[in-house]
């Protein structure tokens, strides 16, 4: 018997008809002699419509208030599911957050969760409930009602699954797995059976959107054990083929196959460049220049500084490009006020593509061939970073989908027909 926590998205709830499926899979597992629990998003399209209704009241809603309106959804959908499992005869009861002492810091709208208490959901199971719990959600040392940020009851999932000591925390979104790329980019993009939970962290902050990254930091702390499945798959395929069917988050020590160096490509459209030219090389131009667009809660990403020429030197770095035409105004204000560099230049159209994997420790040359690779296809390098297990380089937004196909093809992940 083992102790499995499940987690459906907005999608796998989004109707009554799906609900019930839900309860069906549910009750299947626990048929199968597990103990189960699980955390639901709101009904697809329901936290939108929260948060707009609350932007008709108020343009920039009050953060306090908006979370007490967004938990909203989710203590629909626990109840609706409850009520399916119940009248298919599955013992089950439902928990929002606060009643299951979910207990997070206080940063309304983005909070983190510090501590469950588990002893009730326990309880519950021990008596051969399915505990339904509210994801998104959960209180602060003061009582007030939190949120966890967009896609925050993945987080929700995998934060159970640590306190309760959960064998395996299942999330059940619809996709079905992780893949070696966007599918809508590459056709012969496919399912990995498998990914490290570290190359799976590089994904989710590199642009890879199945997972929320907190969840994915979370489950690497307390190392639970994750799988992606997809809900859109027949309730009742057997077990065994279910959990074939989606894609297991391992740790590294835990795996003695043989992997490919690269496992997957990772993409970010909506990338910003900014270069300040002819900055005076001395201590401190990097934070005068970084600590400007900081104060603003503008996010870096990139960043290169080039070799100084005659005690001048140029210094580049990326921003989202919602960001784009802040940080140009404030960097050319502190240029003429403080840096005193020659101008600063910006150019909004860049996406930025990384190949990931752990497989790069252990092999040389793993960025010339992707050098290699995007010169045959006469594609210009912005920018380059890299990390123990990632190469990323900045391009220029027209050769995003090109880039992406010459590298799945470079690296050995296009599917082989037949596969
Ligand atoms: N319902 C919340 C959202 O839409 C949380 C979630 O779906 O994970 O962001
Ligand atoms: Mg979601």
């Amino acid at each position: 018997m083992a102790l499995i926590v499940q987690k459906y998205g907005g999608t796998s709830v989004g109707s009554v008809e799906r609900i019930k499926n839900v309860a069906r899979r549910a009750i299947k597992w626990a048929g199968a002699g597990h103990q189960v629990v699980v955390v639901v998003s709101a009904m697809s399209g329901e936290t939108n419509r929260l948060i707009a209704l609350a932007r008709e009241i108020q343009p920039e809603p009050d953060p306090r208030e908006l979370d007490v309106v967004a938990a909203t959804g989710e203590q629909v959908t626990i109840g609706l599911l409850a009520m399916a499992l119940k009248s298919l005869g599955q013992p089950a009861r439902s928990y929002t957050g606060f009643q299951v002492g979910v207990h997070t810091d206080s940063s309304f709208t983005k909070a983190r969760i510090e501590s469950i208490d588990e002893q009730r959901i326990r309880a519950d199971l021990d008596q051969g409930m399915i505990v339904v719990v509210a994801g998104f959600q959960g209180m602060d040392a003061q009582g007030n009602i939190t949120t966890l940020g967009r896609g925050g009851s993945d987080t929700s999932g995998v934060a159970l699954a640590a306190a309760l000591g959960a064998d395996e925390c299942q999330i059940y979104t619809d996709v079905d797995g992780v893949y070696t790329t966007d599918p809508r980019v590459v056709p012969e993009a496919s399912k990995l059976p498998s990914i490290t939970f570290e190359e799976m962290l590089e994904m989710a902050s590199l642009g890879s959107k199945v997972l929320q990254i907190r969840s994915v930091e979370f489950a690497g702390k307390y190392r639970v054990r994750l799988r992606v499945l997809s809900s859109l798959t027949p309730w009742d395929i057997p077990l065994e083929q279910e959990m074939r069917s989606g894609t297991l988050i391992t740790f590294e020590e835990d795996q003695n196959m043989e992997r490919a160096v690269v496992s997957g490509i990772a993409f970010a459209r909506d990338e910003a460049k900014i270069t300040v030219v002819g900055v005076p090389d001395r201590p401190g131009i990097a934070y005068q220049i970084l600590s400007a667009v900081g104060q603003a809660n503008i996010e870096v990403d990139m960043i290169v500084q080039n070799q100084s020429l005659a005690g001048f030197t140029d210094f580049s770095f990326t921003v989202g490009r919602n960001d784009y035409a802040r940080t140009l105004a404030i960097l050319k204000n502190e240029v003429q006020a403080h840096i005193g560099a020659k101008d600063v230049l910006g150019d909004p159209k860049s996406c930025k593509v990384s190949i990931v994997g752990v497989g790069m420790r252990s092999h040389a040359g793993v960025a010339s061939t992707m050098f290699r690779t995007l010169s045959e296809e006469g594609i210009n390098i912005q920018m380059i970073s890299t990390s123990e297990i990632k190469v990323s380089v900045l391009i220029d937004e027209k050769y995003l989908e090109l880039a992406v196909r010459a590298l799945h093809r470079a690296f050995d992940l296009d599917a082989q027909p037949g596969a």
